[in-house]
């Protein structure tokens, strides 16, 4: 199977931008078919008149509101894939990390690498000085990248559209109670 089969546009859709108000708000949908979870569905949209973009990623079955939970030991899991939906929460204890999405928050699909790199892009740029007081946060982060670090990644989806893959991975996938999910 080549590339072009396994990702597909199914539709599109005008609608109102939720930045400027303008009915020039263009919504794309593909569906990308993975060996390991089915079905991903891949939203894009973008706003012809004030350049606001925005994106997100689910399982296209999703499931019960869910709690993935993957122990990092080094390479295999800094390598998974992960599917990670607009509403989904990201917490990593050992690293004091935990974001919870904003009304305009996104989704996307990268590695647990690359969500490590995400959170060190969206610092505070006093963190990368020397001497600062989050900066040893940021060395803890750097280390876990290179897999010195054991860690536990957690994502904490309501709408249970979040996927943690990949070969050798293992995930613990917990049902995700309403308690847990703060309004
Ligand atoms: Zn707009």
């Amino acid at each position: 199977m080549t590339k072009q089969e396994n990702l597909r546009k199914i539709g599109e859709l005008n609608g109102k931008c939720p930045i400027c108000g303008e009915e020039t708000f263009r919504i794309t949908y593909h569906i990308y078919t993975t060996p390991y979870v089915g079905d991903i569905i891949i939203e894009t949209g973008k706003c012809s008149t004030c350049g606001f973009r925005w994106a997100d990623v689910g399982l296209l079955e999703s499931g019960k509101p869910s709690r993935l939970v993957l122990e990092v030991n080094g390479a295999t899991e800094l390598n998974a894939i992960v599917v990670k939906s607009a509403p989904a929460i990201i917490k990593i204890p050992e690293l004091g990390v935990e974001i919870t999405p904003g009304p305009a928050a996104q989704g996307y699909i990268t590695t647990v690498e690359g969500v490590l790199l995400r959170i060190l892009e969206h610092i505070p740029s006093e963190c990368l000085k020397e001497g600062s007081e989050c900066y040893a946060k940021v060395q803890d982060i750097r280390e876990a990248m290179k897999g010195n670090v054991k860690f536990t990644f957690i994502l904490e989806d309501p709408s249970g559209k979040s996927s943690i893959f990949g070969e050798g991975v293992n995930v613990k996938v917990e049902e995700l109670q309403t308690e847990d999910i703060e309004p």
